[in-house]
């Protein structure tokens, strides 16, 4: 049996910033890692961005080593004994802990179509089958029109590749954007060469030896070398609420980022904390949440007293077209358009009872503290108040 002061589970951008956390308050103290994929914690982003636009898969890669974190790659923890102290792994050996943090991440949803015919894109081995396939410009079919549906459809283009996008929705990104901006998006995917087929759901997935065939229930057939798909993600709770730790749609921690047991802390995709300026708990699947949670658990861990408090921002590229957004962009919520440029520059206000919720900067940069700090103002707001409220590029 080995024992840590400090035990992480999990091998993402969270984990390696809690390592980082651990190491500002804390030089000596026993770190371990436990992270299910064999590559070592890496930037996410990039797999559907940067990668695509020349970067080197050597850049993506963090410096967790310089923790002097005990890696445990290429393994699962099946189980948590708080009571004990301990997580069992799936090689059957135990680990103790003085802290510990849950950072297990999320796991793409499958559709019920076999595995093997399809690439839930999300890990670098996803990146590295894609990327070899994408080097052939063949052609891909891509399933979902959210995050990695849009990035990963503009990547496959600007290389080549011929792509129809295929999702249950009106328009690109219509879970976010307001109506009008996602069929400005759709319509620009077009003009940029891609197959974008809203409405469409999928049936059957065949695979061939070198091809897959893509019916839907429109009665379309698609052949195409791959298939690729971003359908969202679950948060991977099972662990904790084996354990007897509360979760709903996310570990439940409090504002020391700690779960309902003592000295277990549970940060990035798979926690659900509360947000003082929109008045509930959130889960959020970004890079910044990943980031700053993770550090502020491993500082908490290493006793860090300090609240955390903090509306993380998340961001796009999509070919040339790019933003930064903040809070609850729902488009189900009241919007006001505030363009400089139609759909190219400008503010989207996301308001509910005359507050502000969320806030979306599509072409504008380094203006999310100031979109913050009007998530935190009372308002009431209107579309006259709001207008140049947060201007362009400072
Ligand atoms: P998502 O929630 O952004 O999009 C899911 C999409 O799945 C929906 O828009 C819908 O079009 C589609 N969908 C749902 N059910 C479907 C079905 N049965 N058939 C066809 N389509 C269906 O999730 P994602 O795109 O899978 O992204 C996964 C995760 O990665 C998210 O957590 C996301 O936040 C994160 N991510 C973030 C960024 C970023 O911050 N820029 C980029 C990539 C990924």
């Amino acid at each position: 049996m080995s024992d840590y002061q400090y035990l992480i589970l999990g091998g993402g951008m969270t984990a390696d910033a809690a390592a980082h956390g651990i190491r500002e308050l804390d030089p000596d103290g026993t770190i371990g890692l436990i992270g299910s994929e064999t590559d070592p914690p890496y930037n996410r982003p990039p797999l559907s961005k940067g990668l695509w636009k020349g970067d080197a898969v050597e850049s993506i890669w963090r410096k967790t080593g310089e923790t002097g974190v005990d890696l445990m790659l290429g393994r699962t923890a099946t189980a948590i004994d708080p009571d004990r102290h301990q997580v069992t792994d799936d090689l059957g050996e135990v680990h103790g802990y003085g802290k510990l943090l849950i950072a297990t991440g999320a796991s793409p949803r499958r559709l019920p179509f076999g595995d093997s015919s399809v690439i839930y894109y999300r890990t670098v081995a996803d990146f590295r089958r894609l990327h070899a396939i994408a080097a052939r410009h063949g052609s891909v079919v891509v399933i979902g029109g959210g995050f990695i549906g849009s990035e990963i459809a503009a990547a496959l283009t600007l290389n080549g590749v011929t792509v129809t996008m295929l999702f249950p929705e009106d328009a690109i990104g219509a879970r976010l954007y307001p109506a009008d901006l996602a069929q400005s998006v759709t319509a620009y995917y077009r003009d940029k060469g891609v197959d974008v087929r809203p409405g469409e759901e999928v049936v059957q997935i065949e695979q061939h030896e070198r091809h897959a065939v893509v019916t839907t229930k429109s009665g379309a057939r698609i052949i195409a070398d791959v298939v690729v798909a971003g359908v969202g993600v679950q948060p991977n709770v099972a662990l904790a609420t084996a354990a007897g730790i509360a979760a709903e749609d996310g570990i439940l921690i409090d504002d020391h980022l700690m779960t309902a047991r003592h000295d277990v802390y549970a940060a990035g995709d798979v926690a659900r904390f509360m947000v003082p300026e929109l008045g509930r708990r959130m889960r959020v699947e970004h890079e910044d949440n990943a980031l700053t949670m993770g550090r502020a658990a491993g500082r908490a861990m290493a006793g860090d007293k300090a609240v955390y408090h903090h509306l993380p921002f998340f961001y796009s590229d999509l070919f040339d077209l790019g933003y930064e957004a903040v809070g609850e962009t729902d488009p189900r919520l009241e919007t006001v358009a505030d363009w400089i440029t139609p759909f190219r520059e400008g503010v989207v206000y996301y308001l509910h009872e005359g507050r502000v919720r969320g806030v979306l900067l599509w072409g504008i940069f380094g203006q999310v503290d100031a979109a913050r700090a009007l998530i935190a103002e009372a308002g009431p707001f209107t579309a006259g108040t709001l207008h140049d409220r947060i201007k362009a590029t400072p």
